[in-house]
């Protein structure tokens, strides 16, 4: 029989302790889910500000359908691109001040259909070892040349630069790194780029809302040439956004797959998001809860447990095997603590680990519970 692999591989990640599976969720906001009908403190949700359910978002979702339905209808080009998508894209450019901004349906479309849109032969594209798959599935599936630096390591950023024999060259990076919790320096990428002439890409999936006094991510360092980043975590809503200049912008709607022949986002999503941006923007009490409750956490968990060092929502602890780290979850899952365990391929061999998000709704009481659990059963 052909396909035999499908279920060979199935098979081989369950013995690699490597298996996934979905669990249905019946009830969540920012502090806690509800699975099979049992109650859990949540350490696992992008939903960094506390955002979803949030009674003004709520109102203009329901407001974006009452005007201009549930779907846009057609692709941007076509008639898919409405009101609610002009005004958010606007609220988007003054937020991060950059000239232009253009919305995809997911960040994951938005990393690949810009990136396959840019990798012309005469490109090479240098990226942060621990870049998302989105941004390494769209820069192998483009034509440029992909060369990858170590995890933060600007100086062999700058050889790989200094080196490079393309003329147009773009350094792709995570502000804030999904799996680790920590931040690339912005204020050095730019400098760099501009030094080697090159172009940079910032990811800020997890910056968004979290860094930069009105939470405009990577934008509070300097200007970085072209953003990406999702609505789907902190804003609490779906779909993502390119922000860049005029030339990019022209580009991107005339070449970039991703956007031309997928449907627009839906408006009233659009329009809730725009509500979404301002809450972010006003409500930096949001941004100051996660970094104290981070300071917390730090400081209650037994000296010999290691977090990476992170000023972000995401604090990773490295466990190793697969085994151990779903057992840990196991035992926390026992005790109330719904934490999923991250393991290869989404992170290296041998680095299989807790990765602890704190939100803006969560209490000084959740962390401390959550530091004697992880003291008990890591200690
Ligand atoms: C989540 C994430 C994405 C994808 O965004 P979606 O809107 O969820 O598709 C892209 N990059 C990074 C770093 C992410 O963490």
């Amino acid at each position: 029989m052909s396909f035999n692999f499908i279920a060979e591989q199935v098979a081989q990640q369950k013995e690699k302790s490597q298996y996934r599976q979905r669990q249905c969720i019946s009830e969540q906001n920012g502090r806690e889910v509800v699975v099979a009908g049992k109650r859990y403190l949540n350490f696992s949700s992008n939903d960094y500000l506390g955002l979803n359910h949030h009674p003004l978002i709520n109102k203009a979702l329901q407001e974006g359908v009452d005007k201009y339905g549930s779907c846009a209808s057609a692709s941007s080009l076509i008639t898919g691109f409405h009101y609610a998508h002009q005004a958010l894209e606007d609220e988007v450019c003054q937020w991060l001040n950059k000239p232009r901004c253009l919305l995809y349906s997911s960040g994951f479309a938005a990393n690949s259909g810009v990136l396959q849109a840019l990798g012309k032969k005469d490109c090479q594209f240098i990226l942060d070892k621990l870049s998302h798959a989105s941004l390494i599935d769209g820069a192998l599936a483009s034509e440029a040349s992909v060369k990858r630096y170590l995890h933060n390591d600007h100086q062999q950023l700058e050889q790989h630069l200094a080196k490079s024999l393309f003329e147009n060259k773009l350094i792709i990076s995570e502000g804030v790194f999904s799996m680790d919790g920590n931040r690339a320096d912005v204020t050095q990428l730019i400098n760099i780029a501009k030094q080697q002439q090159a172009m940079l890409y910032m990811d800020d999936a997890h910056s968004i809302g979290i860094v930069g006094h009105t939470g405009q991510g990577s934008s509070s360092f300097g200007q970085v040439d072209i953003v990406m980043a999702t609505f789907g975590k902190a804003l609490a809503t779906s779909g993502a956004f390119i922000a860049c200049d005029e030339d990019v912008y022209d580009y991107l709607v005339n070449f970039s797959r991703h956007y031309i022949y997928s449907t627009a986002i839906s408006p009233a999503v659009a329009w809730a998001t725009k509500a979404s941006i301002k809450l972010v923007q006003n409500e930096s009490w949001r941004r100051d809860h996660i970094i104290e409750l981070s300071a917390l956490l730090s400081t209650k968990l037994d000296s010999q447990i290691t977090i990476i060092p992170s000023s972000s929502s995401i604090h990773a602890i490295v466990i190793g095997s697969e085994k151990r780290t779903l057992e840990i979850c196991q035992y926390l899952k026992n005790r109330g603590i719904w934490l999923t365990a991250i393991r290869p391929p989404t992170v290296a061999k041998n680095s299989s680990r807790l990765r602890v998000t704190i939100t803006a709704s969560h209490k000084e009481s959740d962390i401390n519970y959550l530091a004697d659990c992880l003291n008990e059963v890591l200690g």
